[in-house]
């Protein structure tokens, strides 16, 4: 079990090139794409 704390942000996951950005972000930094919370994967 990993304890969370409730404000901690998911990591958001490239769609295009895969990846891992920090939530704070709105693009990637490997790619520049625009970065989409999907919540219904
Ligand atoms: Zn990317």
């Amino acid at each position: 079990m990993c304890f969370r704390p409730p404000t901690t942000q998911k990591p958001i996951k490239c769609g295009e090139c895969g990846a891992i950005n920090p939530a704070n972000l709105k693009v990637c930094t490997k790619c520049q794409t625009k970065l989409e919370k999907e919540e219904n994967i």
